[in-house]
């Protein structure tokens, strides 16, 4: 698994570990981070691998499935670092792909709503083709997902390689970092610590928050399956952002003030998944609602803050 240090992908980790896989992680730590994986560290089916994936990649030894989560995920690391996040994508999904087919096996890529963009329809079902530009601020991002779903495509028609791809919609949970800049972990931490809650434009946007325990078995649904098309993950529960800062503010009784900050341009102005095909074919529904999941999150934060 490539990105194993990661938030997400040291919750895959764990719970491949508990259905008693072996697996081996790939990261490079830019964003990853070891104390992400302190509970399996020293399981004896755990091995860690310190490793750009944008370089070729040998691994020695069968592998049944590779699954690339490897990627510059926070629009703040992103657009701080485009041509890494366009190499991991692009290159790093090329390399993976290639690993796959030496050791004949299945390919899981980590896609993501992104590649809807700033969606003029909503919900996005799999069939939209999204709103993306192709040289805007966060392009780099959307363009290197969108390229890696084509490359699989065209692994899967002319090798036949067998294919996952998860279109992932906002997750959050435990192990996120507090640097992140994405909108939950700022938003706890900010509540935390006092400091003022930066809404970004007036709040009206709206995003459809996912609790990373409901992506992880979407994920495994996913891998279970033989759906080889790209399948939204997430949960359809939508709310503005300024919605998102009031429940935060309540849940932890701070005495934070909300400030507005400029809207970062072609931040999308809504977002929600149509999740009919994971129901139908995976059989898969997100259950953990958002108090539910902030009460962990925020339970998180306060003992890493
Ligand atoms: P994350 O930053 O915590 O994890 C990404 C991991 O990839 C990190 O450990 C990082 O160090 C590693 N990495 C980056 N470039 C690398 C490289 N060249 N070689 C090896 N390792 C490298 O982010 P996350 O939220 O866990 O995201 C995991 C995946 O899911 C990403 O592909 C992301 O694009 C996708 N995704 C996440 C969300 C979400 O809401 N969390 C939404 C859509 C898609
Ligand atoms: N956002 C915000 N304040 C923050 C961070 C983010 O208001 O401190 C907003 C951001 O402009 C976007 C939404 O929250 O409208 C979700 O942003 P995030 O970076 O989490 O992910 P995105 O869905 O944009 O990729």
């Amino acid at each position: 698994m490539t990105g194993g240090a990661g938030f997400i992908g040291s919750h895959l980790c764990a719970t491949l570990l508990g259905q008693g896989h072996e697996v081996l992680a790939m990261d490079t730590f830019v964003t990853g981070r070891n104390e992400n994986l302190e509970e399996i560290f020293y399981h004896d089916n755990f091995r860690l691998v310190e490793h750009d994936v944008t370089e070729f990649i040998h691994v020695s030894g069968e592998l049944d499935t590779v699954i690339h989560l490897a990627s510059l995920a926070s629009p703040r690391f992103y657009q701080r670092n485009p041509i890494k996040t366009l190499k991991v994508g692009a290159l790093g999904t090329h390399k993976t792909l290639g690993l796959a087919m030496e050791k004949d096996a299945t390919y899981f890529f980590a896609s993501t709503s992104e590649v809807y963009g700033d969606p003029e329809v909503n919900p996005q079902p799999e069939s939209y083709r999204g709103n993306v530009d192709p040289y805007g601020p966060r392009s780099c991002y959307d363009e290197s997902k969108r390229y890696g779903e084509s490359l699989i495509r065209a692994y899967r028609e002319e090798h036949g390689l067998d294919t996952r791809i998860a279109r992932i919609f906002n997750t959050y949970g435990p192990r996120m970092r507090p640097d992140d800049g994405r909108v939950i972990p700022s938003f706890v931490r900010q509540a935390l610590t006092g400091t003022d809650m930066t809404v970004y434009g007036d709040g009206t946007q709206t995003r459809s928050f996912c609790y990373v325990s409901d992506l992880i078995d979407g994920f495994i649904g996913l891998l279970d399956s033989d759906v080889q098309d790209p399948v939204n993950l997430g949960n359809p529960n939508e709310r503005t952002i300024q919605a998102l800062a009031e429940t935060v503010l309540e849940m932890t009784n701070s005495d934070s003030q909300i400030t507005y900050e400029p809207l970062p341009p072609q931040d999308p102005m809504v977002r929600k998944p149509d999740i009919t095909k994971a129901e139908t074919e995976l059989g898969w529904s997100p259950h953990v609602g958002l108090k539910n999941g902030l009460e962990t999150t925020i339970e998180y934060f306060e003992n890493v803050l």
